[in-house]
């Protein structure tokens, strides 16, 4: 495949840009593969990504029953951080961060990584003491963040309310590399890799069974026939659950559907991500100019892909408080998407009780900003068959020993 670059513009800019190639092949499934991610989202097709790159393995194919990219990845609000704060979640998400920060590079495809800092508001002296402490533990971690005073944050953002109707801003933990990336891109960037190193990427083809030879895969039944395979990633996000019945398993996650809004395009007036968790809305500028912002998740289980009504209001209503300009605005579009949560708010990157089928799932409401990293440890786990020290803490054998890694507060309502 031809490289993008300054010269390949330069070059089809001459003959009318008719000699750009297609980003990724389209092929019929093959009967048989050594190794089939189910998911073409931004972990699956990151997880084929790096057992290509970095384990030569690259007899794959991805399958996905939509378009890739269409589920979570293309409907996430795009924000990177690693500020988390138990040391295996800092490990993997500042991983992650790091090789976003070279991506574009890597892939030879622009993924508009651009580090422009997160901030995220504490509104009440429990806020305060957890954020500090969470600095405090990214120092040990080796994760740059900051604690910053109020004036600080209103200088970085002109635009919010530090006195605030019910909840005075009252400082920030600030991590100045933190920062958002192009979702689209992520995805369309890793597959266009993919398909280079000779993976099949089949799309609008849904996975219907997992079949198994006793306690060992085999294969999968899918809407365009039966595909036969030694190993198999169910890398679906909200659907982990729905894929781990097939295959004969139970896992601890639930589904629900969060959602996201964005409003009409303005001039530029916000260069950083602000989080308030406190009265639950968090905002970012394109580069179009809409304000994106997120809403939260609903209270209930469901696969709707659309999202409650309230909640939209709830989200508007904290944002017009920290940011009052928004009641000026008028919001263009809304959209749900569905997200896996587990007990502990942590993902699981795990081996399953059947022999051959790996799973990358749990990531609920923050999977964008890990989707390198976790794409480069569900490659080891799946290429060595066990896994490496990013992986090995979110085994699913953590339920059954109480190894628990709460992230209740950094994942279960912020992003
Ligand atoms: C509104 C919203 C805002 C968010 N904001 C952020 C944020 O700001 N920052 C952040 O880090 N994270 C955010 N997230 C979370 C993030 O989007 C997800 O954690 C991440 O995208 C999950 O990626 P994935 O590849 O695991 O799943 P997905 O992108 O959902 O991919 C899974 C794929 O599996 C496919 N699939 C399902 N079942 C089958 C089947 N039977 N056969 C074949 N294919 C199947 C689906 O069609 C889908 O394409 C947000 C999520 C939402 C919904």
């Amino acid at each position: 495949m031809k490289r993008y670059s300054v010269f390949a513009i330069a070059r089809e800019g001459l003959r009318y840009h008719q000699g750009w190639e297609r980003a990724w092949r389209s092929p019929a499934p093959q009967k048989r593969y050594d190794t089939i991610i189910i998911g073409a989202g931004g972990h699956g097709l990151a997880t084929a990504y790096y057992l290509g790159k970095n384990h030569g393995i690259r007899n794959v194919a991805i399958i996905e029953k939509g378009w890739l990219g269409g589920g979570n990845t293309g409907r996430n609000t795009t924000i990177i951080r690693s500020n988390y704060l138990q040391d295996a979640s800092a490990a993997i998400y500042e991983k992650a961060r790091s090789l976003y920060e070279t991506l574009s590079q890597d892939l030879n495809y622009n993924v508009m990584f651009s580090p422009r800092g997160v901030m995220m508001l504490a509104q009440t002296q429990h806020e305060v003491r957890g954020y500090k402490r969470t600095v405090q533990a990214n120092l040990l971690q080796g994760v740059a963040t900051e604690w910053i005073e109020p004036a600080r944050v209103q200088e970085l953002v002109p635009i919010i309310s530090i006195s605030g109707p019910r909840y005075p801003v009252l400082g920030a933990i600030w991590q100045p590399r933190a920062g958002t990336a192009r979702h689209d891109a992520v995805a369309w960037g890793y597959a266009r890799a993919c398909s280079e190193m000779g993976m099949d990427i089949i799309q609008n083809c849904e996975v219907t069974g997992i079949d198994r030879d006793g306690d060992r895969v085999t294969g999968v039944q899918t809407t365009k026939g039966a595909i036969a395979c030694d190993r198999m990633g169910i890398v679906v996000a909200g659907h982990s659950g729905l894929l781990a019945q097939m295959a004969g398993f139970r896992l601890p996650v639930e589904s629900v559907a969060l959602q996201a809004l964005v409003s009409e395009p303005i001039k530029p007036c916000l260069d950083v991500v602000v989080m308030a968790n406190t009265v639950h809305g968090y905002l970012s500028q394109s580069d179009k100019g809409e304000m994106v912002i997120g809403g939260g998740a609903d209270g209930f289980n469901n696969y709707t892909q659309r999202g409650s009504f309230h909640h939209v209001e709830e989200t508007v209503r904290a944002l017009v408080e920290t940011f009052p300009m928004i009641s000026r605005l008028r919001m263009l579009r809304q959209w749900g998407g569905i997200v896996d949560m587990t007990g502990d708010r942590s993902a699981i990157i795990s081996k399953t009780p059947v022999r051959g089928v790996y799973i990358n799932c749990g990531w609920g409401t923050g999977g964008f900003k890990s989707i390198p990293g976790s794409g480069w440890a569900m490659a080891e786990l799946m290429a060595k068959g066990e896994p490496g020290p990013l992986a090995a803490p979110f085994s699913l054998t953590r339920f059954r020993e109480g190894q628990f890694i709460d992230e209740s507060v950094a994942a279960g309502v912020a992003h």
